[in-house]
């Protein structure tokens, strides 16, 4: 739905986007493999892109061009010139849109008239309440140039408004008396100027301080970079404001007390503590936004609160609401905006700070209610659609190559590896197709399980087929497998990109024709010509690595096929339910028996002798290593030079040990080269980058060597790690890292220290960074959560994931007159990702 949309304020990092793309196609996309480091540069560019303001459908637009060139540098040039092409068209797409936009004059009555009309056009998804979908500019108060500077922010309609929630809270129910700061702490004060305008320059930086003081006390507030005129006018002695900040003791200037660039509100005539709104209370502070004051912002989002909040649809049903002890949604909103405290304690009490700040207030916890209540609807619905689908095929289990696959394994199968053969052997019994989810730990053993599944089908007559995400992945996969499929007389095909024109038609066809039962590939497999004579299974391993495009695409190639997608990121149960909450859940939670824990060793900044020593004695005793630095990715000559110099010095210090290079210019061949030279042992240490991160089996590497490691998130660290141990021997990994250390980076280096569990360090993970962009629900095809905190509210998840399942099953198609509201917002908030035309 696209609303009153602002116009782009810079449209120059839309030029930039275009320009390497622009590149890359010249003449007939000869150079599309000079290009790298887009992945990186397009993802800089949209966040630069998306700060400036967009609209809903632009930002859907971006998101997918983020898509388009994910994981870019190891597809095949085939599949990047699509990729290219395909970003081509969306930044076509969302440059006409940009330009469809009138351009507004304030002051055009006209245009004002033609919006209203459009707005109240727009009117109607949740039809008894029609207007909170109205533009803001129904706010009194509100013209075209305030409702610009608002949709910058998201807010469009007066229900934007009403959901758009305080960035923080800050009691200033009890103001301080500054002889009561204490360093080191947010604190809220009221002072006075004392003496305003010394500026100069210090640390290399334009600085202004202004002292401050009230009865019991003196403090300097300091600015950097500023505009003297208006800093000297605004803070003329005499004048009080009330300011909030982080407290600093200055060790330079005797522990002085300073305050840095802090929040300030001027503070009405006639003093302190009389006005409700902003001071005197626990006060709201929403997202800073140019163009309008915080008081403003305040002033103003009351106004819609009191006038508005009435008017929300409570769609959650009312039995739902008070099982959960949930409070009305339009009280929650009044009190997420501004919370009661300081007065006489109501119901729920007076609103605790801390309580607001975290997001555990009863206001809060009914609007995150809501949000996951919604989302669980909409995954109760896909659920309920996939189940009823009738597959139009049959299994057979007991038939000769499943049980002579696992009668060959040089191994026993761990008890977890029977368990999940279990699930997905009943999956396959099943009138319905299956939607398996399986989740693993690096080396718990996933590939054995899916190639039985594979063959469960292939026994039953029908094809099977394997996605990987990256070339060396699928080709590993592709020898693995072909050892164990051979001897049962089983045909395979490996089809990736880079194949000649002949060998693939050749392969084709015989896909086509059902000669090849297996096939193996990575995103070549999911092109349009690549067809299945019966597609029965569609595994898609390291699937966090592909979108939901990619996974439907595949999907369809059979007529629902049973689908077994495998991840190795381990992410916390709360929040595979949210990601992944319509498909079934498999865990692998217990590793092959033998293996050890990696040692892991962290060295900031120094030589790390000990570490070196350790190289030669396993490079000695005839082990592997992998050295990895994330310079050699980079599209700097430099930096390629300098990977080359790094290998070249490891050559001479390693000597005489065999060390090979792998980097992102390589030509697909040379790669293959490298990696194929390491597995039979010739090279001993592979100097690489995180090409080698996902997947790849050597189990004679023994050491696991990370340069710069602060630069990695905790996840590809741990993905890094786990290509070591895992040939059941002692195996190592150095994690090396030059100071300074954010405070992040040395708590995530900190965590690898600590533990090997995947799912302990998925759940540190989330705590350190929250679930940022890399859990984003988009690549799972269901909507935003804005505000829930997965971590902290996993008991809201689990009740509205119970109570949606069980409505959902009560009702499947929403048709009860009491759901009406809900079957709207849900259909709202899920947009054509769900599709509610199937819903009756
Ligand atoms: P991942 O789950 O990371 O994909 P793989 O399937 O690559 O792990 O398995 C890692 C290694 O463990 C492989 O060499 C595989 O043959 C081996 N393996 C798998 N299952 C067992 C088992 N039950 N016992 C011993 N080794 C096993
Ligand atoms: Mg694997």
């Amino acid at each position: 739905m696209e609303m009153t949309s602002t116009p782009m304020a810079k449209p120059d990092p839309l030029e930039k986007l275009r320009r390497p793309l622009q590149f890359a196609s010249r003449n007939d996309f000869s150079k599309i493999d000079a290009l790298t480091g887009l992945e990186r540069s397009v993802s800089a560019w949209l966040r630069e892109i998306e700060a400036a303001g967009t609209s809903k459908a632009t930002a859907t637009r971006l998101k997918e061009l983020g898509e388009a060139v994910r994981g870019f540098d190891s597809l095949d040039s085939a599949e990047k010139r699509r990729r290219v092409e395909a970003a081509l068209r969306l930044l076509d797409g969302i440059e006409k849109a940009l330009q469809r936009r009138p351009r507004r004059h304030p002051e055009s009555p006209r245009q004002k008239a033609e919006e209203r009309r459009a707005g109240n056009r727009r009117e109607a998804p949740v039809p008894e309440k029609p207007l909170l979908t109205n533009s803001i500019q129904r706010v009194r108060g509100v013209g075209p140039k305030r409702a610009e500077t608002f949709a910058r922010l998201g807010i469009r309609t007066i229900g934007d408004a009403l959901f758009f929630l305080p960035r923080k809270y800050v009691d200033r129910s009890r103001l301080q008396p500054l002889s009561a700061l204490r360093p080191g702490r947010e604190e809220t004060f009221s002072a006075t100027v004392l003496e305003g305008g010394a500026a100069f320059i210090g640390r290399g930086r334009r600085i202004y301080e202004v002292t401050l003081g009230d009865s019991t006390g003196v403090l300097t507030a300091v600015w950097f970079a500023f505009r003297t005129a208006s800093m000297k006018d605004r803070y003329r002695p005499g004048r009080t404001f009330l300011f909030s900040g982080v407290v600093h003791s200055n060790p330079r200037r005797r522990g002085r007390l300073e305050v840095h660039h802090p929040e300030v509100e001027e503070l009405e005539e006639g003093g302190s503590g009389r006005d409700s709104l902003h001071t005197g209370r626990i006060v709201p502070f929403y997202p800073a936004t140019e163009g309008v004051r915080p008081r403003a912002f305040r002033v103003w989002m009351k106004k819609v609160v009191d006038e508005f909040s009435g008017q929300v649809a409570d769609v959650v049903p009312s039995a739902v609401r008070k099982r959960r002890g949930l409070l009305p949604l339009t009280e929650a909103l009044r009190g997420v905006h501004f919370p009661p405290g300081g007065g006489p304690a109501d119901a729920s009490g007076t609103a605790d700070p801390e309580g607001l700040n975290a997001g555990r207030s009863p206001w809060h916890r009914r609007l995150i209610f809501d949000e996951l209540f919604g989302l669980q609807t909409g995954l109760a619905l896909r659920r309920d659609r996939m189940k009823r689908r009738r597959r139009g095929r049959a299994y057979d289990l007991d038939r000769p190559l499943t049980a002579r696959f696992l009668k060959g394994l040089p191994f026993d199968l761990t008890s977890a590896q029977k368990r999940v053969l279990g699930e997905i052997g009943c999956d396959l019994l099943g009138p319905s197709p299956m939607n398996r989810l399986l989740q693993g730990d690096v080396g718990s053993g996933k590939t054995v399980v899916a190639v039985w599944a594979a063959l469960s089908a292939i026994q039953s007559g029908h094809q099977a087929a394997l996605l990987a995400p990256t070339e060396i992945l699928a080709e590993q996969h592709a020898a693995n497998v072909r050892r164990w499929t051979d001897a049962l007389g089983v045909r395979s095909g490996l089809l990736t990109g880079r194949m000649k024109e002949r060998e693939r038609a050749d392969l084709l066809d015989s896909v086509m024709k059902g000669a090849v039962s297996l096939v193996i590939g990575t995103h070549a497999l999911i092109q349009a010509d690549v067809r299945f004579r019966s597609l029965g299974l569609a595994v898609i391993d390291e699937q966090q690595r592909f979108g939901v495009m990619q996974r439907s695409a595949l999907r369809e190639k059979g007529s629902d096929p049973d689908v077994l997608v495998m991840t190795a990121t381990p992410i916390p149960r709360s929040l595979s339910l949210t990601l992944y909450g319509d498909l079934d859940l498999s865990l692998l939670d217990e590793m092959p028996p033998g293996r050890k824990p990696v040692e892991t060793a962290v060295h900031v900044g120094g030589k790390a002798e000990a570490a070196w020593r350790l190289l030669r004695r396993e490079l000695g005793a005839g082990r592997q290593a992998y050295h990895v630095s994330p310079r050699i990715e980079e599209t700097e000559r430099s930096d390629l030079k300098a990977a080359v110099e790094t290998a070249d010095r490891l050559r001479r210090e390693l000597h005489p040990f065999p060390v090979g290079l792998l980097h992102g210019r390589l030509k697909a061949e040379e790669k293959e080269a490298v990696i194929e030279g390491f597995r039979r042992g010739d090279i001993r240490l592979l100097v690489t980058t995180t090409v080698i991160e996902v997947g790849v089996d050597v189990p004679n590497a023994a050491v696991m060597w990370v340069e710069d490691a602060d630069r990695y998130g905790l996840s590809q660290l741990h993905q890094l790690r786990g290509r070591v141990g895992r040939g059941g021997e002692r195996a190592y990994c150095v994690l090396r890292a030059r100071p300074p250390l954010t405070a992040e980076a040395e708590a995530r280096l900190a965590v690898m220290a600590e533990t090997a569990d995947g799912f302990q360090i998925a759940d540190r993970d989330l705590e350190i960074r929250g679930p940022g962009e890399m859990f984003g629900t988009k690549q799972a095809g269901a909507p935003d959560l804005r505000f829930t905190r997965l971590l902290r509210h996993t008991d809201l998840l689990t009740q509205a994931r119970e109570d949606a399942f069980a409505l959902v099953e009560r009702d499947p198609n929403l048709s009860a007159p009491a759901h009406q509201g809900l079957r709207a917002w849900v259909k709202e908030r899920w947009g054509d990702r769900l599709d509610l035309a199937e819903v009756g």
